[in-house]
């Protein structure tokens, strides 16, 4: 079997316990040879310098890392300047993002409404510096009115020049082919990689998915809900469960995976043991 490509990404730790836990994380995960680490960055404020800390460290240790960079609320004179520090420190990929302001800090009047502009800016500025992944959503960006423009608006991220896509979590393989179809029939041909959210934990899991609009079918739902407080039985049932929603994807043609390990291994490790694809 060939090698299939994967990605795992991480968020920046707060704590010199969570730096520490990260590196052990980020050797074990080493040893399945990713294509690429990547490192979500906070919209707004919130954890940037920490993006830009872990990003710089992660690099440096051979595998390339991904910083992911929002555009709202940003300047084109800030984004130069990450866009330089990272370009001088030799990073070579990046997830290319809107962004969500956090509550409270009003609309978006600064310079960037879309990814679809970052990418553009990037592009402009930079050429072929960077890899450029943007977001896809198969089960439609939450805010978007309609189904059709939300994919017409995913086709100009590609038009702007995005090398790839990475897709918001989901547990129902349709959808992705569903969405893959809808977008190579716009004339979109980039690789759409679906991102692959481990079952740890029931109310972390349906609070998230609450608030990014991805769906847990009730068949899920109603099991880990039976497990109420069994953790070990959740995580198993868990791994089979998303194992197998990574086999029907690879069967179905995904060119990769991405998987959103939230800084930790065991879940991670165990679906792809299950699935047995690399
Ligand atoms: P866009 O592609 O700009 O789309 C946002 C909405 O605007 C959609 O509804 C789209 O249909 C609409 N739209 C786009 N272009 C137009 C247009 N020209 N006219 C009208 N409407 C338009 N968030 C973070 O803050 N930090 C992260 O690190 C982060 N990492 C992520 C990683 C992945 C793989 C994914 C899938 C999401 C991530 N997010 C992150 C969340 C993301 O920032 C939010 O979902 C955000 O709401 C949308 O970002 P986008 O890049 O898809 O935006």
């Amino acid at each position: 079997m060939s090698k299939l490509p994967i990605s795992f990404e991480f968020f920046p730790p707060k704590t010199e316990e969570g730096k520490f836990k990260l590196l052990k994380v980020h050797e074990q995960l080493s040893s399945f040879k990713p294509e690429f680490f990547s490192v979500t960055y906070g919209a707004g404020g919130s954890t940037q310098e920490r993006t830009v800390e872990t990003v710089l460290e992660l690099n440096a240790k051979g595998i390339s890392t991904a910083p992911h960079l929002t555009c709202i609320g940003a300047t084109e004179e800030n984004l130069t300047e990450l866009l330089d520090l990272y370009k001088n420190n030799g990073i070579n990929r990046i997830v290319a993002l809107r962004g969500d302001l956090p509550s409270g800090m009003g609309s978006t009047s600064g310079e960037f409404q879309y990814a679809s502009e970052l990418v553009t800016f990037i592009k402009d500025r930079y050429q072929d510096s960077f890899t450029l992944e943007v977001a896809a959503y198969p089960e439609m960006h939450p805010q978007a009115d309609h189904f059709d423009t939300d994919i017409e608006n995913f086709v100009k991220k590609a038009e702007a020049g995005a090398d790839a896509a990475i897709t918001q979590y989901f547990f129902n393989a349709d959808c992705y082919t569903h969405f893959v179809e809808r977008v190579r029939k716009a004339g979109c041909n980039i690789p759409v990689i679906p991102g692959i959210m481990p079952i740890i934990n029931y109310s972390n899991l349906i609070r998230f998915s609450d608030a990014c609009g991805a769906e847990v079918p009730r068949w899920i739902r109603k099991q880990l809900e039976a497990y109420k407080d069994d953790s070990k039985s959740i995580k198993a049932f868990g791994a089979e469960v998303v194992a197998s929603l990574c086999r029907q994807l690879v069967d179905a043609g995904a060119p990769g995976l991405h998987f959103y390990t939230m800084n930790q291994t065991e879940a991670v490790e165990s679906i792809l043991d299950k699935a047995q694809l690399i």
